[in-house]
């Protein structure tokens, strides 16, 4: 069994995918791919992955969609989801999470912060496995 963190990048975008594909394989993390919410949902029937990557805008399903499906299973609502959205303004924080995602990064998607997102989220997952295996 690998010891990377296992990502599932949901991304239509063919350039956004490549990036962060290139940014995460470069920086250790293992990448799974799905290009619709209605391909997430598949992937995580068969997959566990520690982290999701999600763009908003999406075809079949759009991410605000899949993730609200995530969230309500008790087999998925632990996996921290990350909003990728280009619409960043204030206040914009808020309105993500009140729809259920653990937080965003911003397109254009700068790599500094999107490790950053990542680490965070991961930190903060471990931390609750841990009191829960305790
Ligand atoms: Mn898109």
């Amino acid at each position: 069994m690998s010891d990377k963190f296992k990502v599932l990048l949901v991304e239509d975008n063919y350039m956004n995918k490549v990036l962060v594909r290139e940014i995460l394989t470069l920086n250790g993390y293992e990448i799974i791919e799905a290009k619709s919410g209605t391909e997430a949902l598949k992937k995580l029937a068969m997959e566990r992955p520690d982290l999701i990557l999600m763009d908003l805008h999406l075809p079949e399903m759009d991410g605000i969609t899949a993730t609200r499906i995530i969230k309500s299973e008790e087999r998925n609502k632990s996996i921290p989801v990350l909003a990728l959205t280009a619409s960043a303004m204030k206040g914009e924080e808020d309105k993500i999470i009140s729809k259920g995602f653990d937080g965003y990064v911003a397109k254009p998607i700068e790599v500094r912060k999107l490790l950053e997102a990542i680490q965070i989220s991961l930190a903060a997952r471990k931390t609750g496995e841990g009191e829960k295996a305790g």
